[in-house]
């Protein structure tokens, strides 16, 4: 007589490539047990997955729990960076610790309902924000738990040469459980200082550094290759992620190559923020409007690790945002003018596995993985992009964490 394994958990009948055989996942422990096809056992938990798609869910690189949801106390009159900075600025000193918990669980529960199982979020702390929002994302880092992994990036948005201040706090932060340090050159009237002043704080705590960089479309004007000699001299390659970086999409492709090439020798990682950087560019344009859109795709084919985020939801950066990284990664395809499968399917990998490589981490499905598995109605990644699949549900840990029932029909007839 043969003996028939229990499991916790059986997703019978998944997909884990585009078309491609149907596979039962076997769960026990919170890790994947087995994944062939034809599973014959017991289950506490036996899930019929329809053809579903099935992979280890979508990573945010980059978004920003703290401001969102801010547009009822926000005025955007010029839709430029400069306004969105000094509007955000001005609503953040008004942030109280509940205040900042109940728009950050509303995004994050958003996200969850989309398929992200982890994310990297920028919190500012400086004399504005003081520690409220921190405290504030540090608790829904533990709430959330339960269903996304969150990093927090104690981040300096308004400069530190100009407001040491900021770079006290930060250091107070990077001691009481923030995970990485973040900078934005561009704001502060010394770049090259502020850069050095990251790094020293990232040396301080032993943590990586994630900057926003070069958002403009002025080719002329950057502080990349600063970025990269220090990332150098540190001793930080793989441990140094930009985002925007805008002018890469006015820079000729040869250029553009040549610094991929030094970004993959840095192994700097670069997300790509389509929303804001589709809102914010080009607005002394009337006509023929530039995307300002790095082409992430491009620098991804020559081996940096890219990834295409969220960055901001509902406020004078973005107003626009629901947290899906399915939609986003479709904005992206649609604005890069992307058709063949082979670029789709870099793009789903930009807001999977590509972007958990980005956070340390691989959200791959094989035996012994942890068992964090998202299902699409979609036959593979490429069509998910294509058609914006729905979630079906999510499983963290081998533990159910979002279900999406099948939506029904009613015709009347
Ligand atoms: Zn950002």
């Amino acid at each position: 007589m043969t003996l028939i394994p229990t499991f916790d958990l059986v997703i019978r009948n998944v997909r884990i490539e585009e078309d491609g055989a149907l596979l039962d996942i076997a769960v026990q422990g919170g890790r994947i047990a087995e994944i062939r096809s034809g599973i014959r056992c017991e289950a506490i938990e036996d899930v019929d997955g329809e053809g579903a798609f099935a992979f280890g869910g979508f990573v945010d690189t980059h978004i920003h729990l703290d401001k969102a949801c801010i547009l009822d106390r926000c005025t955007i009159c010029e839709g430029t960076l400069a306004e969105a900075v000094r509007e955000t600025a001005r609503a953040k000193s008004g942030f109280d610790e509940e205040d900042v918990y109940r728009r950050a669980a509303r995004v994050v529960e958003k996200a969850i309902s989309h398929g992200t199982t982890r994310m990297r979020s920028f919190v500012e702390i400086d004399p504005r924000a003081g520690f409220r929002s921190f405290e504030a994302i540090k608790r829904i880092r533990s709430d959330y738990a339960f269903a996304v992994d969150i990093e927090i990036c104690a981040f300096a948005q308004d400069g530190l040469t100009n407001e040491p201040q900021t770079w006290d706090m930060l250091d107070a932060a990077l001691s009481n459980g923030a995970d990485l340090v973040g900078g934005c050159p561009y704001t502060d009237p010394d770049p090259l200082g502020h850069i050095e002043l990251i790094f020293a704080l990232a040396r301080n705590h032993d943590v990586c550094v994630d900057f926003h960089l070069d958002f403009s479309l002025d080719a002329e004007r950057t502080d990349l290759p600063a970025v990269v000699e220090a990332t150098h001299r540190h001793g930080w390659e793989g441990r140094v992620a930009i985002g925007h970086v805008t002018n890469l999409s006015a820079i000729p492709k040869a250029d553009v190559l040549k610094i991929a090439d030094s970004l993959a020798a840095a192994g700097i990682a670069l997300s790509v923020l389509p929303a804001t950087d589709l809102f914010l560019n080009g607005r002394s344009h009337d006509l023929l409007v530039p995307r300002g859109v790095a082409p992430a795709h491009v620098l991804a084919s020559r081996g940096v690790v890219s990834s295409i985020a969220s960055n901001n939801i509902l406020n004078p950066f973005t107003p626009y945002g629901d947290a899906s990284l399915l939609r986003m990664a479709n904005l992206y395809a649609n604005v890069a003018q992307l058709s063949r499968d082979e670029d789709l399917s870099c793009v789903f990998g930009m807001v999977s596995d590509l972007a958990a490589r980005q956070l340390g981490h691989d959200t791959g499905l094989k035996t012994g993985a942890d068992a964090t598995i998202v299902l699409l109605d979609s036959p593979g990644p490429r069509s998910a992009i294509r058609e914006i699949a729905r979630v079906i549900a999510c499983w963290k840990g081998g533990r159910r964490s979002f279900d999406n029932s099948k939506p029904r029909i009613h015709n009347p007839r």
